[in-house]
């Protein structure tokens, strides 16, 4: 199938906006998606003509919503391979996925003198949950650093595990320098020592099929924003074994089997003891909906017109004078760079003033931008519904701003 952006960007209502005058060149997918009408429409037909509380009533209405909130369980599972619609839980985001399971897995699995592996290149949602684990059980969280280039420096790693490690947890994607990791070589290295492996999924997922048996993971985590759906509602999946053993980590309704004030409370399977109170279902059927989008479309073609997109504004960048680009060549989704010693801040503030939507600071990653000494990067973003024009503008944009800025 061939892959027609025109036809694409007709799905999204809000590419058609001008901001400050000029048509809207949105540029900032990494920090969150825009919505296709299909997905606005699923979540609007759902209040309009479905909506109940789910696993409670026995009314006709209740029992719609929950079939349709655990079709879209058997979805998520069909769309990352997962072996059972168990081994999904329905979460906030990717932030609250790695939550769960540093505050379940990592609670009853992690003791003093433990050790767990992060990477220096990673979204605060994987750093900070593993401190706070490690400052209440006396673990040591170690990193594998990167190279100048922006890539993991393997080498490292065999220096880093030894019999007491028990976590590698990693982004497959880094959402500031495009980095694809090495995933496979990664788990099969942390499976070899038995160490249990999540991943980071929230960069990768929109825009690489995922395929979490053949990857052999044992937790993935991903953002329904960052995938076309609607915010506040993600996924974490987790390989049943473990979520079988997995304490329950937020208490309530929904969670339980039983509670008597005498005995205490005895709790639901999973995927359910890890979903208490009311779920998110709009958000649900939305993402059921986004993920129906891209499985259309097909990731595969998605996948290529992307990267065919990406060499295009690299080169094209390659022309703006004191642009510093920042990880390595081969780098999916999104380019960050500075332009010479301006601070990213200005520079994205002009660019606005051309219609031109990135994203400026920095970008949760705060150890990725010591390591490059910066306080600081622009990050320019480009996914399906991106243009060669659009990258065209961008590079204009910078090019005019270095002439005014000098
Ligand atoms: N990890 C990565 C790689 C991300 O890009 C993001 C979102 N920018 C997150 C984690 C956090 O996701 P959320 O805010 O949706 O929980």
């Amino acid at each position: 199938m061939s892959f027609d952006v025109r036809r694409v960007r007709a799905d999204f209502p809000v590419l058609t906006r001008e901001v400050n005058g000029c048509k809207l060149a949105y540029l900032d997918s990494a920090a969150s998606a825009q919505k296709p009408l299909s997905v606005i429409e699923a979540e609007s037909h759902f209040y309009q003509h479905g909506y109940a509380a789910v696993h409670r009533g026995v009314h006709t209405l209740s029992a719609e919503a929950t079939r349709a909130m655990e079709d879209v369980r058997h979805q998520v599972a069909r769309f990352i391979h997962a072996a059972s619609p168990e081994e999904i839980v329905f979460v906030r985001g990717t932030t609250e996925g790695i939550n769960l399971v540093a505050n379940s897995w990592g609670q009853s699995q992690i003791k003093a003198g433990d050790n767990l592996i992060i990477t220096e290149m990673e979204h605060h949602a994987n750093i900070v949950p593993w401190q706070l684990l490690a400052q209440r059980t006396g673990a040591e969280l170690r990193y594998i650093p990167i190279t100048d280039e922006g890539r993991l420096n393997i080498a490292k790693l065999d220096a880093l595990i030894d019999n007491r490690t028990r976590l590698l947890a990693f982004t497959q994607v880094s959402n500031v320098l495009g980095t694809v990791n090495p995933l496979k070589k990664l788990i099969a290295r942390a499976r070899a020592a038995g160490i249990t492996t999540l991943i980071d999924g929230a960069q990768a997922v929109i825009h690489q099929a995922v395929d979490v048996q053949e990857l052999g993971c044992d937790f993935y985590v991903f953002s329904g924003h960052k995938i076309y759906g609607p915010t506040g509602i993600g996924i974490l999946y987790g390989r049943k074994a473990l979520l079988d053993e997995m304490p329950p980590w937020e208490g309530g309704g929904s969670m339980i089997q039983s509670v008597s004030l005498q005995s205490g409370s005895t709790w639901n399977t999973a995927p359910w003891r890890f979903e208490a109170g009311s779920p998110h279902t709009g958000g649900i059927i939305g993402l059921g909906a986004a993920l129906r989008y891209v499985s259309e479309l097909g990731i595969d073609n998605i996948h290529h017109y992307e990267q065919q997109l990406m060499r295009y504004a690299q080169n094209k960048l390659a022309t703006v004078p004191d642009l510093v680009i920042y990880g390595p060549e081969d780098r999916a989704g999104v380019i960050s760079f500075n332009l010479g010693k301006h601070h990213a801040y200005d520079v994205g503030t002009f660019l606005d003033q051309y219609g031109i939507a990135i994203r400026t600071g920095h970008h949760c990653a705060m150890p990725l931008m010591s390591h490059y000494g910066v306080p600081a990067m622009c990050r320019a973003s480009f996914t399906l519904y991106n243009t060669e024009e659009e990258a065209d503008r961008l590079t204009d944009g910078l090019i005019r701003i270095h002439r005014l800025l000098g």
